[in-house]
């Protein structure tokens, strides 16, 4: 057991931190402010490898592994979840296609997503449902070589960008919730105006309107009527950003509040003196180690997973802790700051914006802690 960073690991840490604070946190209230990021930061983390860290380098990935990931995406956590949660979205849609994938779709498209020139995305919720994949109403219905896909999935991040899409439809052969890759904007394929959400503004999220759209019948993924078992454990690769993501949010609340609470000063001195703000600050450091230790383990697993269902619990408990002690941290650095923590001025009311997304994206906690209670209850 060994919990030290390794000098490749201190390297890729450092260059993540640098972008965030250098690049990132200059232009953060411009991109919350018009609800977009910036090309030219997209290009910037394209050329630092950002959308190729954990992909083997035969496919164009950095081969820095998923734990090379997790120590980037929570370091420019700490500046923007908006960014990150590009990120984020891409690593579960490419966690798949790496996974399912036959060996041309990897060569087709792990490419050009390693090198940012596509961002993946996964499509599972419909209007009806972000829980339960029997209530999907997306059709495929196969047609020579071909599938033609009709339906609607919501609130689909990077649905915005050019690049494969792996999405879930029912095919009508089997019934059941089937896996395909779409290849986006291509005909049949539009999207919604972006949803006004309450946090992660830049990071659009749209809805998707699947019109006949046709797909060769090479973009299966997995088998006919395996939707489920894909869903299950592709979507635990994008837990693992979620987690980083909250951990992110998780230093942010604790360097902010240790910065106001040597600042604010009461009476003859800072109100660091009060037992209240102390206790407050040591809950905020216990939560950032749990969570660290939590995600960089998942990260670690991701990247040799010995037993699919073990990482489906650890993905699961892992991305429902960090990501609700996320919420809890952003709240306990807004009350060390009293008022001053609900204004813009501060990046409280951000931090507590972004973390209340966590828990509910990628399966909301309930339906993780069913997850595990199922794994460990399993006759
Ligand atoms: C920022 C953001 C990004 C997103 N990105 C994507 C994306 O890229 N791709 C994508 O597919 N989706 C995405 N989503 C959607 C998100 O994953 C779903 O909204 C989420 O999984 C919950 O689904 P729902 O909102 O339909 O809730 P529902 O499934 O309707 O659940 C509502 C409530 O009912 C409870 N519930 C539901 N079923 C059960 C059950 N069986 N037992 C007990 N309780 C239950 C839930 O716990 C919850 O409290 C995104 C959402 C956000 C906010």
């Amino acid at each position: 057991m060994d919990f030290a960073l390794s000098k490749e690991q201190l390297i890729i840490q450092n260059i993540a931190k640098e972008f965030a604070e250098k690049q990132l946190e200059p232009i953060v209230d411009q991109i919350e402010l018009e609800n977009a990021i910036p090309e030219s930061v997209l290009k910037a983390m394209s050329e630092l490898d950002f959308f190729a860290l954990p992909y083997e380098e035969k496919y164009g990935g950095a081969g820095a592994g998923y734990d090379g990931y997790v120590l980037v995406v929570e370091q420019i956590a700490k500046v923007s979840r908006a960014v990150t949660a590009v990120i984020s979205a891409h690593t579960l849609g490419l966690g798949a296609i790496t996974k399912f994938g036959t060996e041309e779709q990897l060569k087709k498209y792990l490419g050009p997503c390693c090198k940012g020139e596509w961002i993946a995305s996964f499509a599972f919720t419909e209007p009806s449902t972000g829980s339960d994949p029997k209530q999907i109403t997306t059709t495929a219905v196969k047609d020579g070589d071909y599938f033609v896909i009709n339906g609607t999935k919501r609130f689909i991040s990077n649905a915005v960008y050019d690049g494969p899409m792996v999405t879930f439809a029912k095919d009508v052969i089997s019934g059941k919730p089937t896996a395909f890759i779409i290849d986006k904007f291509t005909p049949g394929y539009s999207i919604s105006e972006p949803w006004h959400k309450m946090g992660t503004r830049g990071q659009k999220l749209v809805d998707v309107y699947f019109k006949d759209l046709r797909i060769p019948a090479a973009n299966l993924l997995g088998e006919l009527g395996q939707g489920y078992p894909i869903l299950r454990y592709g979507i635990s690769f994008g837990k693992i950003g979620i987690s980083a993501n909250g951990l992110g949010s998780i230093a942010s609340s604790l360097e902010q509040s240790v910065k106001y609470a040597k600042e604010k000063v009461h009476r003859d001195g800072v109100i660091a003196k009060f037992p209240t703000i102390q206790t407050k600050i040591a809950d905020l450091a216990i939560m950032l180690e749990s969570a660290r230790w939590l995600t960089y383990r998942l990260g670690f697993l991701a990247n040799d997973i010995k037993d699919q269902t073990d990482f489906i619990k650890n993905a699961a408990l892992t991305k429902t802790f960090v990501s609700e002690m996320a919420v809890k941290s952003a709240r306990l650095a807004i009350e060390i700051h009293g008022s001053y923590g609900l204004m813009e001025d501060y990046k409280t009311a951000r931090d507590y914006r972004d973390a209340i997304f966590g828990p509910l994206t990628e399966g909301v906690s309930d339906m993780q802690k069913i997850i595990v209670a199922g794994i460990l209850l399993k006759d």
